[in-house]
């Protein structure tokens, strides 16, 4: 290095400094030996004034100041040993403070480099310098966490083992060998100078340091622990110290200090200890040897005595982390983790996880995997690699190739075999000649008989009519009971009942049914009591006094039954509470008033006129028991369930009382991770015994009093066995998605024979999702029957203790796609039961069944005004189950027959909607429901919505998977929202047909003016969509320059502009335009590029709640969920008045569109880069949650890591891409 001659003028003399270094510049040109002596003299006069001035520190190192230049000059030709020495004083005083800026400055400038030599000349010396070794190494040690590539150089330059000799030889030195070590921890955090180091000794020589305990030395220890721990990621390293029998030496460390240190003063060491086992059990036999050494118990043990001291929460932290890594894998306990129900599909899909598991030999036992066991099995090479990490991420998801984002507009079909979904469009060619549209009759009831069934689809290759005879498909019992069945075809049975009171109670129920109950006040019918007591209450003589004399005893139990408060009146509701009983049907949506209907803030945000009056809970009754259960007997079930849920059976009403987002107290996860953890330490208590079986029909129920009852054989549950693990524990498994090998997430089962007082815990323990909003105050849902006999049939949100995290089960490869032994999460919470022997229902989100959308279209039909409403039910076709997709039309009919009425008719502009096509995701069918009823509405803004547009609703794209308690799939396996590029007719009727309708209005040139279809999110908050922009895509590729010229309207952003004006659920700032690789086969972006629809989007609600606008910190409910879907219908109102619909031209100025394009081209995320991203604030407690154990709590040193095990980053991606594919 030569500094250049200018340097002089730049350096001022305005002061001593300055004027020393300008003499010591002076002596580096002249280069004279004999000024030695000078040398030394001015480097003598700067330390001083360096030591005593932070004046003179802060001008040497100021931006220009070339002083850095000078000394490192001079310290690179000096000979002279005191003049090295003062310098190497004035650059420690330098570095020592501020914070890392100084050390970077004499990194850039050459530093390292420079000392590096220095070190090798000084080692030359026998025996070396000491003074010099010491400088030497303070100083590399407070530059080397400053420069990425120090390890490397260390090594060329032949340093490496410099430090270590030193340590080697000066073991009782600690004034010479705290600065190696330091510096030797720097160095470790190489992979490739770890191994070599430990082939050095290092490993051993660092043992002789930490061990045996002594409180002497402590900082020296401290950091032999550091550097230890950061040797022991190597893999060789970790082998090495295994070998030795080190794993026990730590233990015996560890638990040492934890003796000896009682007033904690030496948390730093212990948690050392700590990171050095963490290190070394990342290896297998490291594991094994922790296991072997009681290391479980030893650090269950410390743990427990450390958790009343929150200043060694991070010990606790680490010993769990610990404890999870080596707890011994477990497979789940079942058969098999295909689906415990088999379909068998018309066509197997040439390729896909479908043909793979069918392509399995049939003697695979895909629960347990040997292959996942041997990840340490080819260590011996260690990844020899330097190249810096590029934290550059780069999202390869977002299509950048533009020839794929242009949009296409294809037929895709001929026009001939389009004609065939001519028939679903008769408002196109209807003239109402034979409508009498000024009569004022309400048009009879229309069942469901008279819409003339099905249109028979020809590729879906079946025979219809058999089917479609509800008395042919009936409801089929287990048993088989020829009589039974015939009974339960002949009349409304109560399927929910035992089978034994099965007859008795149905009939009694019939008795109910026909009898006209009238008066609101009337009492709950006795015999409907008296037959859920049959299930429920099981304390006869009690409840026989209770029951018989009806609701005046009622009114004096009450105080165990502890009624909801509602401080309105209400007038729907009678005073012994049994409105549910009104008639025979049930009146929901008029229970009570809660507190989050629509106030004023809607009128603000509509000034522009349309009356937002929403009748979300005004609707009336479209809940109707004995409708339900007629809809149940032609719904086909692939395990012919033959059970209804009294949920769906009684209905819900939004509870009167708002559900807070829940804080998430501290050390949740933790204490859940430890009683996990007890399971191992103290096995004697675990019970183990199965309460519930699937897969082993034998299996009954206990008798036992203190056992739990778990069901779920009825309509969308999919509980597939449960353990009670302790007294008031149970482990559950979900069952796979039919025809599939995973997809849990999804939970609706019943539980009974409960006891008041005590907190049941829960565990469903294979979940699959590597975080859920569990983790964020999400609560799961909780139906008791008791509660809704009491008039409060409502879903209310429930538990405590909850939280989701990586537990002990792990998946086999086969499950996993491939990939290695990927963890099961559970979703973990503790009820207390407010009735003895209440049945209680639990779901992921509010249960929506099939039947219940039938039961929903059957009643908006029957209750219409046919003079004012067009309404039609079609079947779109049989799905594989043999279930009919349904698809609803509505719009207004024409005010007269008159031509240009009927024109206005003909030509309004088609909305297609869809929902539903996860069956996990129930909450995107409330929003359908808000939608439907709000099209159905009496409301003045509905009717000139119905006015302005033809719906086209096709409510539930997946009705077999939503009747089979399926989370994500059809009954192909397969997720049907990647299935709109190539639907296959025979695999994918509903996908195949839904598409079908849109070619055929794109060919006659009616293409709708918006599509969505409504999904469900699980990780995020609010509601938000996705659409379809070339240009916000290609702003997130680096070949964007191409793009800017590139025209293109940006309609597509005004919809969720108004809808995050006007629905206080939904946030703008969640929306993106991007369209992604992994998504190009899902409804949006297939209807948008193939079909040509502008504004094709996927509207996303989320399962937990709102972190914005008035819904702010609550919980989301059916409420919330209805009222967005009808703010989705008096958005497309503003819509049409603000875009003319046909040309799709914008009034300048509406919406200042570009600019906030612009503004907000930098904030737009895709969905895929969200879910790489944390989507919420860390917690406070830092036990991770999703990470198997690679947390960077040393992240400083880890800063210039080399050190790729290949482990944790096939773990970290893995996560990410399984995300990619579980999200819609
Ligand atoms: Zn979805």
């Amino acid at each position: 290095m030569k500094v250049k001659k200018n340097l002089t003028c730049s350096v001022s003399t305005s002061s001593r400094t300055m004027s020393l270094l300008s003499q010591l510049e002076k002596i580096n040109l002249d280069s004279v030996l004999g000024e030695a002596d000078n040398a030394r003299y001015v480097t003598a006069k700067i330390l001083h004034l360096v030591q005593s001035q932070e004046k003179t520190k802060k001008e040497m190192t100021s931006k220009g100041s070339s002083a850095i230049e000078v000394i490192l000059s001079t310290l690179e030709n000096t000979r002279d040993p005191q003049t090295i020495l003062n310098i190497l004083s004035i650059l420690i005083e330098l570095v020592s403070v501020g914070g890392g800026r100084r050390a970077s400055v004499l990194v850039t400038k050459g530093g390292t480099q420079i000392l590096l030599q220095l070190l090798l000349n000084a080692s030359k010396e026998s025996p070396p310098n000491e003074e010099l070794m010491v400088l030497l190494h303070t100083l590399l040690a407070k530059i080397g966490p400053k420069d990425k590539k120090i390890g490397m150089k260390a090594r060329i330059n032949g340093a490496l083992n410099i430090s270590l000799n030193l340590v080697k030889q000066n073991l009782q030195n600690h004034r010479l060998i705290l600065p190696c070590l330091q510096v030797l921890r720097v160095y470790s955090t190489n992979s490739v100078n770890a191994v070599s180091l430990g082939k050095n000794g290092v490993v051993e020589l660092m043992f002789k340091i930490i061990g045996p305990f002594s409180k002497k030395n402590t900082s020296l220890m401290k950091v032999a622990l550091d550097t230890l721990a950061a040797l022991l990621k190597s893999k060789t390293n970790a082998r090495r110290a295994v070998d030795r029998g080190y794993v026990h030496m730590l233990l015996t460390i560890y638990v040492d200090w934890h003796r000896h240190d009682s007033r904690h003063r030496y948390m730093l060491i212990r948690k050392g200890v700590l990171q050095c086992i963490k290190s070394v059990t990342n290896i297998k036999l490291g594991r094994k040897a922790f296991i072997d050494a009681n290391g479980m118990k030893i650090l269950y043990n410390t743990s427990q005595e450390c958790l009343a001291v929150r200043t060694l929460d991070p010990l606790v932290n680490t010993s769990s982390l610990i404890m999870r890594k080596c707890f011994p894998k477990n497979r789940l306990p079942l058969p098999t983790i295909k689906s415990a129900f088999h379909f068998q599909l018309p066509v197997i899909p040439a390729s896909g996880p479908v043909a793979q598991m069918y392509n399995l030999p049939p003697d695979v036992d895909d629960v347990v995997d040997e292959s996942d066991d041997n990840d340490d099995a080819e260590t011996e090479s260690e990844i020899e690699t330097e190249d810096d990490k590029d934290q550059n991420f780069k999202n390869d998801d977002i299509e950048t190739d533009i020839n794929k984002l242009k949009p296409r507009q294809e037929l895709g079909r001929p026009l001939e075999e389009l004609k065939m979904y001519e028939q679903f469009f008769p408002e196109l060619t209807e003239n109402f000649q034979e409508c009498d549209l000024v009569s004022k009759e309400p048009k009879p009831f229309v069942s469901n008989a008279n819409l003339g069934g099905p249109i028979v689809v020809p590729t879906a290759g079946e025979e219809f009519s058999a089917e479609t005879n509800p008395s042919v498909i009936g409801i089929s019992l287990k048993e088989g009971n020829p009589l039974l069945t015939e009974e339960y075809n002949r009349r409304p049975a109560f399927l929910g009942l035992p089978k034994k009171d099965s007859i008795k109670a149905s009939s009694l129920l019939q008795q109910n049914v026909q009898r006209n109950l009238l008066p609101s006040c009337q009492c709950l019918s006795q015999e409907i009591v008296t037959g859920l007591d049959r299930i429920s209450l099981q304390n006869t003589s009690e409840n026989d006094q209770y029951y018989a004399t009806g609701c005046v005893i009622k009114k004096d139990n009450k105080t165990s039954l502890t009624p909801l408060a509602c401080s309105k009146t209400c007038e729907h509701v009678s005073p012994c509470g049994s409105s549910l009983f009104e008639g025979s049907s049930v009146h929901l949506g008029k229970f009570c008033c809660t507190g989050v209907e629509s106030e004023e803030e809607d009128s603000k945000s509509s000034s522009s006129g349309e009356q937002v009056v929403l009748e979300v809970s005004d609707v009336s009754p479209v809940h109707d028991c004995d409708l339900y259960i007629e809809m149940v007997k032609t719904t086909k079930s692939i395990p012919e369930y033959s059970e209804v849920a009294y949920p769906d059976y009684f209905g819900h009403i939004p509870p009167p009382f708002k559900e807070p987002i829940l804080e998430r107290p501290y050390g949740v996860q933790r204490t859940k991770i430890s009683q996990d953890i007890e399971r191992l330490i103290h096995q004697n208590d675990i019970i183990d015994r199965v309460v519930y079986d699937l897969d082993n029909s034998i299996c009954s129920a206990p008798e036992e009093v203190d056992v739990l009852k778990f069901n779920s054989k009825f309509e969308s549950g999919n509980l597939r066995k449960v353990i009670q693990i302790r007294k008031n524990e149970y482990d559950l498994i979900l069952n796979s998605d039919i025809n599939s090998n995973h997809y849990h997430q999804w939970f609706y089962f019943e539980v009974s024979g409960m006891k008041t007082g005590i907190g049941y815990r829960f565990n469903i323990i294979n979940c699959e999702k590597s975080n859920s909003q569990f983790n964020y105050g999400m609560q799961p849902l909780m139906y008791s029957v008791q509660e809704a006999l009491n008039s409060r049939p409502s879903w209310t949100r429930v538990g405590t203790d909850i939280c989701y995290y990586k537990n002990h089960f792990s998946r086999s490869s086969i499950a996993a796609g491939g990939q290695k032994g990927k963890s099961y999460y559970t979703i973990t919470f503790t009820v207390t039961f407010q009735h003895k022997d209440d049945v209680c229902y639990f779901a992921y989100h509010y249960p929506y069944t099939y039947s219940t959308l039938k039961m929903h279209l059957q009643k908006l039909e029957s209750m219409h005004n046919p003079q004012q409403i067009y309404f039609r039910q079609d079947a779109l076709c049989e799905t594989l189950g043999g279930n009919i997709c349904p698809i609803v039309t509505i719009t207004a009919m024409p005010e007269s027959n008159y031509y240009e009425h009927i024109c206005q008719f003909r030509n309004r502009p088609y909305i297609f909607l869809s929902a539903r096509v996860h069956p996990g995701e129930t909450n995107a069918s409330w929003v359908m429901k808000g939608t439907l009823e709000y099209l159905m509405s009496s409301n003045p803004s509905a009717q000139s919505l119905r006015e302005s547009y033809i719906f086209k609703i096709i409510p539930m794209l997946n009705p077999d998977g939503v009747i089979n308690g399926n989370h994500r799939c059809s009954l192909s396996g397969e997720d049907l929202n990647r299935q709109w590029q190539n639907p296959n007719p025979d695999l994918h009727p509903t996908i195949y047909h839904a598409k079908g309708l849109l070619q055929y209005l794109a060919a006659i040139k009616r293409l709708p003016l918006v599509y969505c279809d409504y999904h469900g999110h699980s990780r995020k908050k609010n509601v938000f969509m996705y659409g379809c922009s070339i240009k916000e895509t290609m702003w997130h590729t680096n070949v964007n320059t191409a793009s800017c010229d590139l025209m293109e309207d940006p309609g597509y952003r005004v919809l969720p502009k108004i809808l995050s004006q006007t629905a206080p659920a939904f946030c703008m700032g969640s929306c993106s335009f991007v369209v992604e690789k992994s998504k190009e086969s899902t409804a949006r972006v297939v209807v948008w590029r193939e079909i040509g629809v502008q504004r094709s989007y996927t509207m996303e609600s989320t399962l937990c709640g709102c972190d914005q606008g008035k819904y702010k910190g609550l919980q989301i409910g059916t409420k919330e969920l209805e009222e967005m879907g009808a703010k989705f219908c008096v958005g497309l109102l503003r819509l049409k008045r603000m875009a003319s619909p046909l040309e799709y031209n914008l009034p300048s100025g509406l919406l200042d569109i570009e600019n906030e394009l612009i503004e907000s081209s930098c904030k737009v995320t895709s969905p895929t880069t969200y879910v790489l991203d944390e989507d919420e604030p860390r917690f406070l407690e830092e036990v991770d949650y999703s990470a198997e154990s690679n947390d960077d709590q040393d992240a400083e040193l880890a800063d210039n890591v080399g050190d790729y095990e290949a482990n944790n980053q096939e773990d970290g991606l893995s996560d990410s891409d399984s995300t990619r594919i579980l999200l819609s």
